[in-house]
C-alpha cells in the first residue's frame, strides 16, 4: 500500500506521488454513474494548473512556489483529502 507522502516533500519524486494521489483522492469523490459535480470539476481544474514541475526541484508549475503550492493544500483541505496534518510535521513550532 502507498502512503501520501509526508510534508514538506523530500523531492520531485515525492511532490509528484502526492500530486497523483490527490487528483486520484478527488477523482473518486464521486461514485460511479454519478455526474461530475461544480467542487470536483472545480478542484480537478485546480489540480490541473497546479502540479510539480517534471524536472527539477519540486516547484508547482503554474504559481512557481515549492510543491505543494498554497494553492493545492487548500484544495486537499476542501477535498477532505484524509492525511493527518499536524503543525509538529510541518516543521513549525
Ligand atoms: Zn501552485
Amino acid at each position: 500500500m502507498t502512503q501520501v507522502p509526508v510534508l514538506p516533500l523530500a523531492d520531485a519524486e515525492s511532490a509528484m506521488r502526492f500530486h497523483r494521489m490527490l487528483t486520484l483522492h478527488v477523482a473518486r469523490l464521486k461514485h460511479r454513474a454519478e455526474p461530475v459535480g461544480l467542487h470536483q470539476f472545480l478542484l480537478g481544474q485546480v489540480l490541473g494548473l497546479h502540479h510539480p514541475e517534471r524536472e527539477g526541484a519540486a516547484q508547482c508549475a503554474d504559481c512557481g512556489q515549492r510543491y505543494p503550492c498554497g494553492t493545492t493544500l487548500l484544495t486537499a483541505l476542501l477535498a477532505r483529502l484524509p492525511v493527518r496534518w499536524t503543525r509538529r510535521r510541518w516543521g513549525e513550532r
